[in-house]
């Protein structure tokens, strides 16, 4: 079955407003607690995946979503599980002393998206009787093995953390009706999937499983045939449409002023809450020292941090205190804040994957957001595979640096490397990175006249970097030029 949802083109940032769905949270056959908890938080309408998964999970189905975080699949299987949980007539066995067990475990790859799922197990349970804990590595386990003591409802998980406390006896699974696999690819990339192997191998045969992942690689395809029996299809929100709803643009910059250009772009206070993405963990430190010197207040977020100071960098972010995070990608990964208005990515990644998730950090939950991007002279071959992937041409900006190139660097007044391969991009052909350079020198206009972002100079006092083009965020450059429809596809027999 295929199911198409027109999406709105108002330029609103309401789910409501976004999606033209013909299901309501009424539909969805919740118990009152559930929509209770619903109104709490304020949500009007499903998600494109809460519509299409609830109703089969409700049935017992089993579920392989392709989705990705962002794209509310939390509350799709948080809901239903909830709602199991609270018919199933075989609870007090749970509550017992020493229990030890969990009626539903969901499996995810970081320490703060397991905080984020318990988060909204707890928001969505919030008036229903469920015990719930949250168990992870680099934090003492003591009172994770005494919550387990007492017996838990939902049980969220690192897969390292579980293994161990299994081994320990701390934890039994052998008595679990619903079990999630949360960012199954994430846990390919970790090399989790060995451990995700043992700890499925303890689980009962009878049982609800629901598989999320992004990205359906072989080994996940091959994992998703063995633990998910008959089950559902779901796929959401591929890459390039959220990239659509974000006003993204580049700012050519000479390396040597690329710290300077931020504390620049900074200035803007249409920039309310800004995650910068650095290369590597010592960039991001850098990054976030010599803002410090430009009386910049930011903090930065990566592994080699302890899991506290990544809890408390990512608290500031979130309660606002903190207005700029540099993070790396790794570290990225976990975060899940809405209100982030734009990203800047100070480095561009070597992966063009790594930018549309980088990207998508900054249009959550149906918001559009503003991502502006520094390529200096070595990074206009990532800047090409970018724009090749997301099929889209970035605007460029102007700004107080566009031209100058820093005396530390002489090779880089050659001009940029050209790009790997030639034609594809309109405004570029040939000699497309050329041109590039010379509109941000100001001498030529690299761009078709509907993408011209201005011309040269003409910041401070005229537009701003966080706002190209002049537009709003939700007004930016148009590729399809009519309305835009995103597909969803459910049912069958997924064929893993
Ligand atoms: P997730 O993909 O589960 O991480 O959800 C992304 C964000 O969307 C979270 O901040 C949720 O609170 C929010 N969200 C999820 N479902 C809805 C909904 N139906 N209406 C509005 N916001 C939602």
């Amino acid at each position: 079955m295929t199911v198409r949802l027109d999406r709105h083109s108002t330029g609103t940032t309401a789910f409501s407003e976004r999606y033209s769905v013909t299901i309501s949270f009424s539909d969805l056959k919740l118990s009152e607690p559930l929509q209770q908890a619903l109104r709490d938080q304020d949500y009007e309408t499903p998600t494109p995946i809460q519509a299409q998964a609830i109703p089969y999970l409700l049935d017992g189905r089993d579920l392989l979503g392709i989705a990705q975080t962002g794209t509310g699949k939390t509350a799709a299987f948080a809901l239903p599980i909830l709602e199991r949980l609270a018919n199933e007539r075989r609870q007090p066995e749970f509550r017992a002393p020493g229990a030890r067990r969990a009626r539903a475990l969901i499996l995810t790859p970081t320490r703060e998206l397991a905080i984020q799922i318990g988060d909204s197990f707890r928001d969505y349970g919030a008036h229903l009787h469920m015990r719930k804990t949250v168990v992870f590595g680099g934090v003492g386990q003591k009172p994770q093995v005494d919550a387990m003591m007492r017996g838990v409802d939902v049980l969220v998980a690192t897969p390292g953390r579980l293994l161990d406390l299994m081994q320990q006896g701390h934890i039994r699974l052998d008595a679990l009706s619903v079990f999630v696999l949360d960012e199954a690819d994430r846990m390919l990339d970790m090399g989790f999937i060995h451990d995700v192997r043992k700890i499925v191998a303890t689980m009962p045969k009878e049982r609800q499983t629901l598989l999320f992942s992004a990205t359906m690689p072989g080994d996940i395809a091959k994992l998703a045939s063995s633990i998910l029996k008959d089950p559902v299809r779901v796929e959401v929100t591929p890459p390039s449409t959220t990239v659509e709803r974000i006003s993204q643009s580049v700012m050519y910059v000479d390396k040597g002023h690329k710290i300077a250009l931020l504390a620049d772009v900074l200035k803007d206070p249409a920039i309310a809450r800004v995650l910068v993405f650095a290369r590597t963990k010592h960039g991001a430190n850098r990054v976030a020292e010599q803002l410090e010197k430009h009386q910049i207040p930011a903090d930065a977020i990566h592994g080699n941090k302890s899991q506290s100071a990544r809890q408390k960098a990512l608290e500031g972010f979130r309660s606002g205190a903190t207005r700029v995070l540099v993070a790396t990608d790794i570290a990225a990964r976990g975060i899940d804040i809405d209100g982030i208005t734009h990203v800047i990515n100070y480095d561009l990644p070597e992966v063009p994957e790594s930018y549309v998730h980088r990207i998508g950090r900054t249009a959550r939950a149906g918001a559009e957001g503003i991502a502006i991007s520094f390529c200096d002279g070595e990074e206009r071959g990532y800047l090409f595979q970018i724009e090749k992937v997301t099929r889209q041409k970035l605007p460029v900006v102007e700004h107080s640096f566009s031209g100058m190139v820093a005396p530390r660097q002489p090779q880089e007044q050659r001009g940029p490397r050209p790009p790997q391969r030639q034609g594809q991009r309109p405004a570029q052909a040939n000699n497309g990175q050329r041109q590039g350079q010379r509109q941000s020198q100001g001498h030529g206009q690299a761009l078709p006249a509907g993408q011209r972002q201005g011309p040269t100079g003409q910041r401070p006092g005229g537009q701003r970097p966080g706002q190209p083009g002049g537009q709003r965020p939700g007004q930016g450059p148009r590729r399809d030029g009519g309305a835009r429809q995103q597909v969803v596809s459910a049912g069958g027999r997924s064929s893993y």
